[in-house]
């Protein structure tokens, strides 16, 4: 666990990790992790449930000159690691993002596609700073790598062709970053990276400018954290909901990111729900095993406490009815009533319009719920019903209350029709939309409704 006691009032910052589907983000954090462990200092890595944090030494030792640790008195960076997570970009905490800074993976290849602008959106609405990281540089031909070096010094060492075609490329991300609105150039070229956003390339293959992306990660942080982040490290514990899942032994329990303060086992804890928020009492604290461990023996290990910037399982009696996205807060020296209300007002901030008569919308956190709904109002789509969650039978009744014939439909983000839903779906006259992109979701949804005026004229 980082010691948080020496690190002033700096907490070890949270890191998301996010970019178009194959685009390479769970191979950056695999090459992330698989250097730190190679770099074979004891506690090079701690896993965390859904992060890894890495401490500031094993960083230095990965950055080789580029970091000199004395410049920072951050204790090392938590990356959230669930990638399969799609939209744990739009994690909130206490009215912000859950990530304090982000790496926006993009194919140097490909380009901008539409999960990128997504996530783009999602930055610039919450104030995310974040790095751009130009992925997949080895597979233009002809790439000549420089072993150890910064990556300037591999595009300097390029043959001609292959030069051009990365610079190309480059360039063609660096132009779609304007027109996103965000002043982008190549991260040497960058002065203040909380004013233009520094593009790194790299390979999260061969782990070419892995190193240059740790040392811009670091400085944008460190700047970040000190002048914009008020942290009571050593308060009531706060946090946010990653994912809700049944664990053998233990029930319901919930994977959470705790961002502020200490969370002890055996603290009151008020957690956001279905209807109303949840009061309970912590039973455990699990983190994960080393991994030589699980093999031999449980997969979870019980911890007493953690402290911010920290992943963790919570189990506690009533989480089943808790939400993805939602705050967890812990109640400690005041009363729970006002803990209430606070987490009240934290959800009560995610604004849902709803309307006498539109479609059913479905979505796997809050956040995620939430730009789908700022998506579908652009598209002047109104909503009946929004809720977290797979799509239950309830879901597809609600649908066919719709007045409209184009209304009777449910768009589900990141969601699953649950199987006693299925039989339902088939008998009703409810259409289901399903994807992992909100654009793409909403595109199927508008031709859909097309193809129907069309079919009615
Ligand atoms: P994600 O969906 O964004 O998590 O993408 P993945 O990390 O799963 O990568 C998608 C595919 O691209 C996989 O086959 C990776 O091996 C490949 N890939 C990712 N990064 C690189 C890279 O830097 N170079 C090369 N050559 N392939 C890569």
């Amino acid at each position: 666990m980082t010691d948080h006691t020496n690190a002033d009032t700096l907490r070890t910052p949270i890191v998301a990790v996010l970019g178009h589907v194959d685009h390479g983000k769970t191979s950056l954090l695999d090459k992330i992790r698989g250097s730190a462990v190679s770099e074979g200092e004891a506690g090079a890595i701690t896993q965390h449930i859904g992060a890894t944090d890495i401490p500031l030494d094993t960083i230095s030792g990965m950055a080789g000159e580029l970091i000199d640790p004395t410049d920072f008195d951050l204790p090392g960076l938590l990356f959230i690691d669930t990638p399969g997570h799609h939209s744990f970009s739009t994690l909130r905490a206490r009215g912000g993002a859950l990530a304090d800074i982000a790496v926006l993976v993009v194919d140097v290849n490909d380009g901008f596609q539409p999960q990128t602008e997504e996530a783009i959106d999602i930055l610039r609405r919450t104030g995310t700073p974040f790095v751009v990281a130009a992925n997949k540089v080895d597979t233009t031909p002809g790439w000549n790598p420089q072993d150890g070096e910064p990556i300037q010094k591999s595009l300097e060492a390029q043959s001609e062709r292959a030069e051009s075609m990365l610079n190309e490329n480059l360039y063609e991300i660096i132009g779609q970053l304007s027109d996103a609105g965000f002043s982008a150039d190549l991260y040497w070229r960058v002065q203040d990276f909380q004013k233009n956003i520094g593009v790194v390339p790299l390979s999260a293959i061969t782990g070419e400018g892995v190193p240059d992306l740790l040392t811009v990660l670091m400085g944008l942080s460190q700047r970040f954290m000190k002048e914009e982040m008020a942290i009571d490290v050593f308060g009531a514990g706060e946090g946010t909901v990653l994912e809700v899942k049944d664990e053998r032994g233990f029930g319901a329990t919930i994977d959470t990111v705790v961002y502020d303060g200490v969370v002890r086992n055996g603290d009151q804890i008020v957690v956001g729900g279905q209807e109303e928020p949840i009061v309970t009492e912590i039973r455990a604290l699990l983190q994960p095993r080393p991994l030589e461990e699980i093999r031999t023996e449980k997969k979870f290990e019980k911890v007493a406490e953690v402290g911010a910037a920290a992943g963790v399982k919570i189990a506690a009696p009533d989480l089943d009815r808790a939400m993805a996205g939602a705050p967890v807060r812990v109640v400690r020296d005041r009363p729970v009533e006002e803990v209430v209300e606070e987490v009240k007002a934290e959800l009560a901030e995610i604004e849902v319009d709803t309307a006498e008569d539109g479609v059913v919308v479905k979505a796997d956190t809050l956040g995620s719920l939430e730009a789908m709904a700022n998506a579908l109002r652009e598209a002047e789509v109104p909503i009946l019903r929004a809720e977290v969650g797979d799509i239950a039978p309830r879901d597809i009744a609600v649908a066919e209350t719709a007045n409209q014939d184009e209304h009777k439909a449910i768009l589900g983000f990141n969601v699953d029709l649950l199987a006693n839903a299925e039989t339902e779906l088939e008998n009703a006259d409810v259409k289901l939309f399903t994807d992992e992109v909100i654009y793409q979701l909403i595109e199927d949804y508008e031709t859909y409704v097309e193809e129907k005026q069309r079919a009615q004229q």
